[in-house]
């Protein structure tokens, strides 16, 4: 996404095959295909935000033992980094960004863009408010929670919390008549 002067990535996904979210789900990312399909090298990424520590969401962050995207900052909320440090995510995808990694505490403004948190899924779980979308990472994994936010997910850290984060996210996109961009939902998804 470019917001008005800033390059911004959310999330970096599933990863190389041979990564452990490629073999969790099966099929590895396509993300540098889909960023040098549309026209964006690495190097121009300004910002990345993840919206939190996932394998499947942050799996593209380094090459090797380097920040992937050298000019970025790598925006997450304390309270995930706090509960992620430790595992084997953060040490392999997390702290080879060394200087690179900002942490934000609460609602926040980066990259011209407003950084909502919606803990539950984990407990620094972050959304993203965009003029045209609500980036809404794993707060919703299935369509039918857009009807029923109660409806928890088996990997949500502290389900009670996540489900007032959904409802939250479903009144905020209507208020602001946005639509709700979710990492595992598809368009096709019905
Ligand atoms: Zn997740």
């Amino acid at each position: 996404m470019t917001s008005d002067q800033y390059a911004v990535l959310v999330d970096t996904g599933v990863g190389p095959a041979g990564g452990e979210a490629a073999e969790w789900l099966g099929t590895a990312g396509r993300l540098p295909r889909l960023l040098e399909a549309a026209g964006v090298r690495a190097d121009e990424i300004d910002t990345v935000i993840l919206t939190h520590v996932h394998l499947d969401h942050a799996g593209w962050n380094v090459e090797g033992d380097r920040p992937r995207f050298g000019n970025a900052e790598y925006v997450v909320q304390q309270a995930e980094l706090d509960h992620a440090r430790g595992s084997t995510t953060y040490r392999k995808l997390i702290a080879p960004l060394g200087s690179q990694l900002r942490a934000v505490d609460g609602r926040a403004s980066v990259a011209g863009l407003t950084l909502l948190p919606t803990p539950g899924h984990t407990p620094g779980h972050q959304s993203v408010l965009t003029d045209q979308a609500l980036i809404a990472g794993d707060v919703l994994v299935h369509p039918a929670q857009a009807r029923w936010p109660e409806l928890v997910y088996v990997y949500e850290q502290e389900p009670a919390v996540a489900t007032t984060s959904r409802r939250e996210v479903l009144r905020l996109a209507a208020e602001l008549g946005v639509p709700i961009a979710a990492a595992h939902v598809s368009c096709d998804q019905r």
